[in-house]
């Protein structure tokens, strides 16, 4: 079939590729429709790994994908042929003490699309276990279920903090999954939402969908929290920049007892002054992709307490992937999310 292949560091090419693929009776072959381009995929492309991920074969790209059921086992109860649905990109092995005790995003044999050597979504068709596959609500729109996907990491990142109704939270960073973090901060009860980056036109989006924000460059973070909070800090900041910078300050503007979720990764090591966090007695989140938040995205997209569509961009058809992933690694300074449809 068909697919975007990343031959190796800066080589893609659009062409046939023989996937071996066994359909089980709990399995169902979904005809891809639209993929987002993300981060991960554009550092694959130009670098050829992301840490201890090495691209040693051609590897397809893609892992933020919607679709529509073509195929179905016998064992699957919850969809059927013609459904729209999204794919959540990692299988774990469903018998792991980690998949057992609920945190299957954490398995160490997991196999998520994109992460060398598991090949992505970015082609015609592809079989994916049921239990992953999310049938999509008539009012969300195949561009959304693409993009459930970076929504699911904000969902799992604010399911950490354990919000409280009417909590104030910073966001650093305000690329895709600032966003989508300071969307679920929203909808999940927070009352006040502060996003903090250094590119205005990604703080230009924050403004338009109701948040307050800050540019670290021309503004200090931790004054406009006091102003905010009337001197106290932010009940909750959300790490989405990974920027050593950020990450090395992120205690400051936070408040007595305040909560902290590490989501940004930082490429090195990053000194942290662990006292600034004693001091307040802050308790310290990390996540890792996510785990059982699709069915919770999926129901704040169609209920509308998240609304997905300004952060699509641009767009791309397949015959033309090579040049959106051109585009995506030098991109417009207000673009967000470049989708490619099938
Ligand atoms: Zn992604």
């Amino acid at each position: 079939m068909k697919a975007l292949v990343l031959e190796k560091a800066g080589q893609l090419s659009l062409r046939d590729i023989y996937i071996e693929e066994h359909f089980g009776v709990d399995d169902v072959r979904i005809k891809v429709h639209t993929v987002g381009i993300c981060g991960s995929d554009v550092h694959y492309y130009r670098h050829g790994a992301i840490g201890p991920f090495v691209v040693k074969h051609p590897m397809v790209l893609g892992h933020e994908a919607s679709g529509t059921v073509i195929e179905i086992g016998n064992g699957v109860k919850h969809l059927k042929v013609g459904d729209r649905v999204c794919m959540e990109p990692g299988i774990p092995d469903p018998n792991s003490k980690a998949t057992r005790l609920g945190m299957y995003n954490l398995d160490p044999s997991v196999r998520f699309w994109a992460t060398p050597p598991v090949h992505g979504c970015l082609r015609e068709t592809l079989v994916h276990p049921g239990m992953f596959v999310f049938k999509l609500p008539d009012n969300v729109g195949f561009d959304e279920g693409a993009l459930t996907e970076p929504l699911a990491v904000g969902v799992h990142a604010v399911r950490k903090a354990r919000i409280k109704p009417g909590d104030m939270a910073v966001v650093v960073g305000a690329g895709t999954i600032g966003i989508v973090t300071a969307m679920a901060a929203m909808a999940g009860g927070c009352g006040k939402v502060i996003v903090a980056d250094v590119v205005q036109e990604k703080l230009d989006l924050a403004t338009s969908l109701g948040m307050i924000a800050v540019n670290a460059i021309r503004d200090d973070l931790n004054v406009i929290v006091a102003e905010v909070t009337e001197g106290w800090g932010a009940d909750v900041i959300f790490e989405a920049s990974g920027s050593e910078a950020a990450v090395s300050r992120v205690f400051e503007p936070l408040c007595p007892g305040g909560r902290v979720v590490f989501i940004g990764m930082p490429p090195h090591p990053v000194p942290v002054d662990i006292v600034s966090a004693q001091v307040k007695e802050a308790r310290i989140e990390t996540i890792f992709r996510y785990a059982h938040a699709y069915p919770g995205a999926i129901r704040l997209i169609e209920s509308g307490k998240v609304n997905l569509k300004p952060l699509v961009t641009d767009r791309y058809r397949f015959e033309d992937s090579i040049k959106a992933f051109e585009y995506a690694a030098n991109p417009r300074p207000s673009s967000v999310k470049t989708v490619i449809e099938l």
